[in-house]
Parts: C-alpha cells; structure tokens; sequence
C-alpha cells in the first residue's frame, strides 16, 4: 500500500507534489569511514571539510531565499568536528536525521559496530542539542537487517535508504516494518560528480541534473507523488553545480504546485495511513 492508492493524496494547500531536499554532510567522517588509510590523506579530507566551509552555507543561503526547510543528515563524527555547522542548521529550522557516527557501512562492519554507530550517532547529536532525529538514512544506502532491526527498536519513525517505490512505502523485513521514505541514485549528486583520484563519478554536466531533476519533479507533480533529492554539500555546493540546482527550485516554487517539505513532516503525515493499513 502506497500514498498513491489513498483517495486523499493532495498535499498540504492542496499541492500536486510534495518535494524534500535532504543533504548528507559527511564532511571529513565520509573518508575515514572508509578506513584507516584516509586518516593521513590530507587532500581528500580537506575536500569533504569544504562541504562544511563553503558548501552548507551557501546551500543555507538558496534554501532562505526560497523560504524552504530541508533534511540534513549528520553523523556524530561529523557533529562532534563541526558543532557551529550543525548550530547553523538548527538556527534556520531545518531537519537533522541521523546519519550513523563514523559514517560505517551496515553491510561491511559487525552487528556491534552497527550497534555503537547507531547509539553514538544518537549521542553526538543529543550532546549538542539536536533533538532526538525521527528519521535515519544509511552510509551509502546499505540497509542491513541488523540495522533495520535497531531502528524499530530504536523508535526511529521513518528510515530514508530503500528504493522499493517512488513514493513513501512501508518496508518489511523479517516481521518487522518502518515507513520508507524512499531514494534512488539517479536523484542523487553524487554518482554524477562524486569523482576523486580512485574513481567515482565522470565528472557530469550540471545542465544533465536540471534536465533529469525537473524532469522527476514534473513526473511527481502528475502523479500526485511525494518525491526527494539527495545531495552533498562538498559536491553540490560547487557554485556551477548550485547554480543548475537553483534552476531546478525556482522551477518548482514558480509552478505555484509544490509542498517542500522536511522528510519529519511528510512522515507524520502519511504514516498514520501508511502503517495502519500496512498493520
Ligand atoms: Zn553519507
């Protein structure tokens, strides 16, 4: 059961789409968790420091601009390095979920592992305010039941890391449920731009993402769907990326028939629906 196949799927105001901009701040915690080598690479850490220096604040300031709140994902590691960052996302209203703490990956790390970077995560966060996140998204989308398991538990209300619709879905494992709130690489930056000196990205056209993203959002709009974008503030918040990306908002704000919206406030709203009749 899908938003979609309720009867009542206009959006706040009457809105066509319901839109979300998340962005994962992985800052310096998006190496290291890679391993232990990134710990001397100077260069590649400076790159993801300057998500934090020069790429937050310039998404901050296009996100006033159009009166939008937005998702940010922040791990612990990332928190505890750059507290007046994670201040400065607090003080303009927006959403901070939870984005583990060393920035592990589920699937490549012990169930203990999984455990300490959800409950670190959660304590680096609570130590600078934050309050308590509603919604988790995994390092590099890799969803692993154990941590599945440890978000039920754990009382998060909605997960952010699963692909199984285009639209808010309930996503099951072993008996247990949480409200997905879904994403997809091809609505994501970082395959397009995330390139570095081992691989990655080719280094995309940023006219390829606002054709591709606008082209989403009107898809959305048609069918009434709710719909998210995922980005990084060390590689959109390049200024000829974030210039195409603003393209991409001012379309939508100027088609008068959009909701942005945090992922916590669409998830409060379907959820109700959603896990009932899923229940
Ligand atoms: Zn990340």
């Amino acid at each position: 059961m899908t938003i979609q196949d309720f009867p009542t799927a206009d959006w706040p105001g009457g809105k066509a789409a319901a839109v979300s901009l998340t962005f994962d701040v992985d800052a310096e915690a998006g190496w290291l968790g890679e391993g232990d080598e990134y710990a001397r690479r100077l260069t590649i850490l400076s790159e993801g420091r300057y998500g934090v220096t020069r790429g937050v604040p310039r998404i901050l300031d296009l996100l006033a601009r159009y009166d939008i709140s937005a998702t940010f994902f922040v791990p612990g590691h990332t928190a505890q390095h750059h507290p007046a960052m994670v201040e400065s996302l607090l003080d303009a209203g927006h959403e901070i979920g939870h984005h583990g703490h060393l920035h592990l990956r589920s699937d490549k790390v012990s169930e203990q592992q999984q455990i300490d970077e959800i409950d670190k995560g959660l304590e680096a966060l609570e130590r600078l305010g934050v309050p308590r996140p509603q919604g988790y998204r995994s390092t590099s989308w890799e969803l692993t039941p154990e941590t599945f398991g440890l978000l039920v538990d754990r009382g998060f209300l909605y997960d952010s890391s699963c692909m199984g619709d285009d639209r808010p879905y309930v996503e099951s494992w072993d008996g247990l449920e949480i409200l997905e709130l879904p994403v997809h690489w091809s609505l994501d930056d970082w395959p397009r731009f995330g390139w570095n000196i081992d691989g990655g990205g080719n280094v995309a056209d940023p006219e390829e993402l606002r054709r591709c993203w606008t082209a989403e959002f009107e898809s959305a709009r048609a069918e009434r769907r709710h719909t998210s974008f995922t980005m990084h503030p060390e590689v959109i918040g390049r200024p000829y990326r974030l210039g195409q990306f603003e393209q991409v908002v001012a379309h939508m704000a100027e088609s008068g028939d959009v909701w942005f919206a945090r992922l916590d406030e669409v998830a409060e709203l379907v959820a109700p629906r959603l896990l009932r009749v899923a229940s």
